[in-house]
């Protein structure tokens, strides 16, 4: 079975104290993951090593970067590298969110090599990609989403990109409390693997998880994970509170 990923992200939130604390009440929920569920804790930098500790006796339970820089190393202070994430065992990272798009004018093309430099790391990008409403609006988001996966990652060889995580994130249900409802959602995930089966083939596409973000909650994860192409969350908000967010580790299929 493909994999099925409940991923946190808690953007700019938490104390460390409230971090420690939101990852013991999580864990302390014991949750036991098969061999093909994944709960990953986006988290910001300065609690990676706190919450890589937190999760190192748990299966299946792993920590990501929320950004990488594209280059492998230099002057660019204040910015973090794939590798400086590799030399501390971080295994994930978030690549190309909408508000990093937005506020720190990420392009794809900057994102393509953002994706390389995880790549060439050992770290499995988790690509976000996604229509603001205007283009929602237009019902040109099909278009849309095939550009920023085509420019981004179809530079990549098949058995490279076969180790992706994308999370499908409309812009306008991010933070919102608007979900695209089961059959949008189904819907553009359906296509969106139909693009990577254009370029690589029905068996990689098959193989690629594709999280659906925004406002994802406990009341709504069952149903939205339920849908046959849609393999998990990338969920903000409700990542915070850990009564949602052990909710929705148990909705993964
Ligand atoms: C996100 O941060 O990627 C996200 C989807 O946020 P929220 O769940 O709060 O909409």
């Amino acid at each position: 079975m493909r994999k099925q990923i409940a991923a946190a992200n808690w953007k700019m939130n938490c104390t460390f104290q409230e971090g420690e604390k939101l990852m013991d009440n999580i864990l302390e929920a014991n949750i036991s993951l098969s061999d093909h569920q994944l709960a990953i804790f986006a988290v910001p930098f300065p609690y990676l090593l706190m919450t890589r500790s937190a999760v190192e006796l748990e299966k299946n339970y792993f920590v990501a970067a929320q950004n990488c820089h594209h280059q492998k190393s230099g002057a660019y202070t204040g910015e973090i590298s794939a590798g400086m994430l590799h030399s501390m065992n971080i295994n994930y990272c978030v690549v190309g969110h909408s508000e990093r798009r937005e506020y720190n004018a990420e392009t794809n093309t900057m994102l393509a090599e953002k994706v390389n430099q995880c790549f060439e790391n050992f770290i499995i990008p988790i690509f976000c990609c996604g229509e603001p409403l205007n283009i929602r609006e237009a019902g040109t988001q099909n278009d849309y989403v095939a550009a920023q996966l085509k420019e981004s990652l179809f530079h990549l060889p098949a058995d490279t990109i076969k180790n992706i995580i994308i999370a499908y994130e409309p812009i306008w249900a991010i933070g919102t409390g608007k979900t695209a409802s089961t059959a949008q959602a189904q819907e553009i995930h359906q296509y969106l693997r139909s693009v990577i089966a254009g370029q690589y083939g029905e068996e990689i596409a098959n193989e690629i998880p594709i999280l659906y973000g925004g406002s994802v909650k406990a009341n709504n994860a069952k149903e939205l994970f339920s849908c046959a192409d849609v393999d998990g969350g990338l969920v903000g908000g409700a990542s915070l509170i850990a009564a949602e967010f052990i909710e929705i580790i148990k909705a993964l299929k």
